[in-house]
């Protein structure tokens, strides 16, 4: 078994993961209590790109077809991956997304200076080959029915995502000029890959810009506002800076809660 065939035993996608993920099982390396924890995400993310490159990363066919079939709703990370497993096992698995392109908020929230779509769409390419068949403008729920899907499949998977934006009830959040993070990023995904969009454009170019919360997505906006051209961008956060080390609150193998700082996909 090669390097890149045993990292995928336990993760369908470490092209991603490698790119995106905050990698807390580097925050629980044994290593990590008296000196700096192996760099587990920067290694898979070698492996699996190195893997693509050579040609190790190749469609995986079922042994047996089982002849059942299964519906999966969604095509994020978590549908992608479902759908994946389940046409390996020899099901015949069809992805529905509302969406026109397939990949959550992988394609649509992710803005492309963390991860580039092309890493999605090369992954679509084994899993198309592996027999996944996608639907894409297609709402469940909508275009189609829930009762209609358990008939025409054996099976129906769940993985529709959260959706659900945090809103902020203080006066002015109807003024003009105040925007969800998700309505900003989805549309500033589709202008980078060239893709029309009929809502109002919003753009920070030339724009003061205020960011209300210091997580990932204000982080992805806030990269987001400086590259479309904003002249100043201010970021509030609620809570206080933690401290540049692990905090004592979050001793190992915790999660360590700490000042990180991160640029364009920083390897
Ligand atoms: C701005 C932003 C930045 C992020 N950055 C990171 C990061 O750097 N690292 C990290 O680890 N995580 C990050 N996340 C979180 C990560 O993107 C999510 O945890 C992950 O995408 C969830 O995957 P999912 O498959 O459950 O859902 P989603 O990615 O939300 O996918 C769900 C899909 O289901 C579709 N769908 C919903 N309802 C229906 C329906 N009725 N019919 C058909 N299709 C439907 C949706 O259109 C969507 O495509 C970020 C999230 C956001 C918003």
């Amino acid at each position: 078994m090669s390097i890149a065939e045993a990292l995928h035993t336990t993760n369908n996608f470490p092209e991603f993961t490698g790119r995106l993920c905050p990698a807390p099982c580097e925050g629980a390396c044994v290593l990590g209590i008296n000196e700096d924890p192996v760099s587990i995400r920067i290694i898979e993310w070698n492996i699996v790109d190195r893997g693509f490159n050579e040609g190790f990363v190749t469609p995986i066919l079922p042994v047996v077809q089982t002849g059942k079939t299964v519906a999966i709703i969604g095509s994020g990370p978590a549908g992608l991956a479902a759908a994946q497993q389940l046409a390996r096992a020899g099901h015949e698995v069809t992805v529905f997304e509302k969406s026109d392109r397939i990949g959550g908020l992988l394609r649509y929230g992710i803005p492309d200076f963390k991860m580039e779509k092309w890493v999605i769409d090369r992954r679509l390419e084994q899993m198309k080959a592996e027999g996944v068949k996608f639907q894409t403008s297609v709402a469940v729920g909508k275009d189609i029915t829930g009762e209609q899907l358990r008939r025409q499949f054996d099976a129906v998977g769940l993985t529709m995502g959260a959706e659900q934006a945090r809103e902020l009830p203080i006066p002015g959040r109807e003024l003009k000029g105040v925007h969800l993070a998700m309505e900003y990023l989805t549309q500033q995904n589709k202008r980078t890959a060239g893709i029309s969009f009929s809502d109002e454009p919003i753009t920070a170019k030339g724009k003061r810009v205020v960011i209300i919360g210091g997580g990932d997505t204000g982080s992805d906006c806030l990269g987001t506002a400086h590259r479309q051209g904003c002249v100043e961008a201010h970021q509030f956060e609620l809570l206080p800076e933690p401290p540049p080390q692990r905090a004592d609150s979050t001793p190992w193998p915790l999660w360590p809660m700490q000042l990180r700082t991160s640029g364009p996909s920083s390897r």
